[in-house]
């Protein structure tokens, strides 16, 4: 049987290791989250960033400019929430509505006060090993590969997507723990050869269900970033989601086929309830770093 790597119970760990830093710092630190118009899937991720920030006694602030804001707009308001004293993070939720020059946005966020680890400063620091704010979502599978004690030294580890968000970060931090990397796209030639070399597979691909038994190699370690709803009962039934299916009118899956990952694996994250938790709970983690670092100087 494939053991199931606990997603929740990891985040648990990363926030309850997180409070006693809170309760260390001589006031609590400040987030502040620009959500900008009302796309449906970014207000649940925001709910739940924020309702993270609560329990763990970090001040937390929405902004919520309209959809029609402009990048200069967007600009000015970022640049007052580098100046603000009480907020350590600043967090734009992606996406931004095309016509504003998300890059631009992006790089307006002080590297000091980058919760995301986006800025292209810090992904500069990561990249040579050194300490800053990183991508939440890799960051996480770091952390949740080192609490089940599964070695990534001298390991071989593939990455199918590289992304700049999660496919890369997560090749690079594999790399920094002493793994042999290999990171696939959608140019990748034979990808399910490619992935049945992993001890370590992480797919971060965005497409249902693509990584089935043929790309993983008996007892490999399978992490499943991406979250796809499924719209089609027929698809979802074909992926043992139909339950789900009935009672919602949709299923979340990863990119991972979910019967076929349970035989051929020898561990792996379940969608949902394995790296999603993770990735708010880096948030934390980059805001609390945040604070420490501003109020130490
Ligand atoms: P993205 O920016 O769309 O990148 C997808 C990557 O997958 C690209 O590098 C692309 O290759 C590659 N790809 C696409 N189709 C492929 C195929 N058929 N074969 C091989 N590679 C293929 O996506 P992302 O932002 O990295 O997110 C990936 C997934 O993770 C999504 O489902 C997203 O919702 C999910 N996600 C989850 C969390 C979480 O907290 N759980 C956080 C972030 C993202 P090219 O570069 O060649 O186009």
């Amino acid at each position: 049987m494939a053991q199931i790597l606990d997603g929740v119970a990891v985040r648990n760990e990363i926030l309850a290791r997180l409070k006693p830093r809170v309760a260390r710092l001589r006031r609590p630190p400040g987030l502040a989250v620009v959500l900008v118009g009302h796309n449906p899937a970014s207000e649940i991720y925001v709910r739940s960033k924020i309702k993270a920030c609560a329990e763990l006694g970090v001040f937390s602030e929405k902004l919520s400019p309209p959809e029609t804001v402009t990048t200069a707009e967007m600009l000015e308001l970022i640049a007052d929430l580098n100046r603000r004293p009480e907020i350590d993070g600043i967090l734009v939720q992606m996406p931004l509505p095309p016509p504003v020059d998300t890059r631009r946005v992006l790089e307006a966020v002080a590297p000091g006060k980058d919760a995301d680890g986006f800025h292209p400063y810090n992904v500069g620091l990561m990249v040579a090993g050194r300490p800053a704010p990183k991508a939440c979502t890799p960051a996480g599978i770091i952390e949740m590969l080192k609490h089940y004690r599964i070695p990534m030294d001298g390991r071989r580890a593939v990455v199918v997507g590289r992304s700049d968000i999660v496919g890369k970060p997560m090749a690079l931090m594999l790399l920094h723990e002493n793994a042999t990397v290999t990171i696939c796209h959608s140019r990748t030639q034979q990808l399910d050869e490619e992935c049945r070399r992993a001890d370590i597979l992480i797919a971060a691909i965005g497409r249902a269900a693509l990584v089935t038994s043929s790309f993983i190699a008996p007892g490999a370690v399978v992490i499943d970033v991406g979250m796809n709803r499924i719209t089609d009962r027929t698809h979802a039934d074909s992926l043992g989601r139909a339950e789900e299916f009935d009672r919602k009118g949709s299923a979340l899956v990863g990119d991972v086929h979910p019967v076929d990952v349970a035989r051929a694996a020898g561990a792996y994250t379940p969608v949902p309830g394995g790296v999603g938790p993770l990735t708010i709970a880096m948030l934390m983690a980059n805001t609390v770093a945040l604070a420490e670092q501003r109020q130490a100087t």
